[in-house]
């Protein structure tokens, strides 16, 4: 049943520079309808200059908690009281609790893409070999992941080298048995590393709805059937990596479960109630 807007209602939403094509006021409102809920989530469109003052609007207007989207994550942190322990090592907050104006950030990118990863990968991440193209707050979240459940080797690939270095030098020690190896797409390694890889994960922009005729990997060569290739990207459905990976013989997923599941995480952080994964899931990809 419906429950309609009242005195009641919890306000919860969305900042971003862009909110209007975001599916996340998509997915939460679903949850809220699904489990008659007293929430409501909206998209705040808020440009750089004004992200502070709308971050101590979230304590002014006793707004529940919200989602931190693109380009924010990284930048809200200075605004915030604490961070908790994950989102603190990657250096990118997704989800804000508000619990009686203090502010706390966390990352459930990190639970959304391992969840993904093994419900609809069906993928053990213990003790396998990964290559990540990108280094930018999404290969982070990734990485960490891939680490917290014991990944033998990370190699992370990425135009701007200095921000595979950033990720190595922050999440290294942790844990001591797994290896993080950096490059740029120059050099040679991308073949080799791929070859040995159980995973890719594509963590760049590139083949989103703008630019669809563009991928990261264009040599269709380098994919391979014991490879699952993971694009991060829901915009399109299928990218052309994916479908160049597909026609490989290589099994693929696209960035919905991921996006999904971390949704499904903040709103059990702000709620209390975790909703099922795999129903939301389908109810989205029904709608879209
Ligand atoms: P970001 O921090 O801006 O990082 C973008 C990355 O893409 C950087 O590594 C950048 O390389 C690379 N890149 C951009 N244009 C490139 C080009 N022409 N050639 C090579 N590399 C290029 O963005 P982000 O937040 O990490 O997001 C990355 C992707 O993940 C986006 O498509 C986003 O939609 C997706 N994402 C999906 C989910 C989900 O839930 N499914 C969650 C988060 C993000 P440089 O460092 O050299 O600039």
């Amino acid at each position: 049943m419906k429950k309609e807007i009242s005195g009641k209602t919890k306000i919860i939403g969305l900042i971003g520079e862009n909110t209007e094509n975001s599916l996340s006021p998509l997915i939460h409102n679903q949850i809220i309808l699904k489990y008659s809920l007293n929430f409501c989530y909206l998209p705040f469109q808020v440009a750089e200059t004004d992200l502070g003052e709308a971050i101590q609007g979230i304590r002014a207007l006793n707004v529940r908690g919200v989602n931190i989207t693109f380009p924010y994550k990284e930048k809200v942190i200075e605004f915030l009281d604490e961070v908790e322990e994950s989102a603190r090592r990657i250096g990118a907050v997704n989800t804000i609790v508000n619990n009686k104006g203090i502010l706390t950030g966390y990352n459930t990118d990190v639970i959304g893409f391992k969840k993904s990863l093994q419900d609809n990968g069906k993928f053990v991440i213990k003790e396998k070999k990964a290559v990540i193209l990108g280094a930018g707050g999404a290969a982070r979240a990734v990485t960490y992941s891939l680490l917290e459940e014991g990944i033998e080797e990370i190699s992370i690939f990425n135009r701007t080298l200095e921000k595979a270095k950033k990720i190595k030098q922050n999440l290294s020690p942790f844990p001591p048995k797994s290896s993080i190896n950096i490059f740029s797409f120059e050099q040679n390694d991308l073949k080799d590393k791929i070859k040995e890889a159980n995973l890719l994960v594509n963590a760049t922009s590139v083949g989103m709805a703008s630019q669809l005729n563009n991928t990261p990997l264009p040599d269709e060569k380098l994919f391979h059937p014991n490879l699952l290739v993971y694009d991060l990207i829901y915009h399109p459905a299928k990218t052309l990596l994916l479908k160049q990976a597909e026609g490989a013989g290589a099994k693929i997923i696209n960035g919905l479960p991921m996006l999904v599941y971390q949704g499904i995480e903040s709103f059990y952080l702000w709620s209390g109630l975790k909703a099922e994964g795999k129903e939301i899931l389908e109810m989205i990809r029904q709608i879209t």
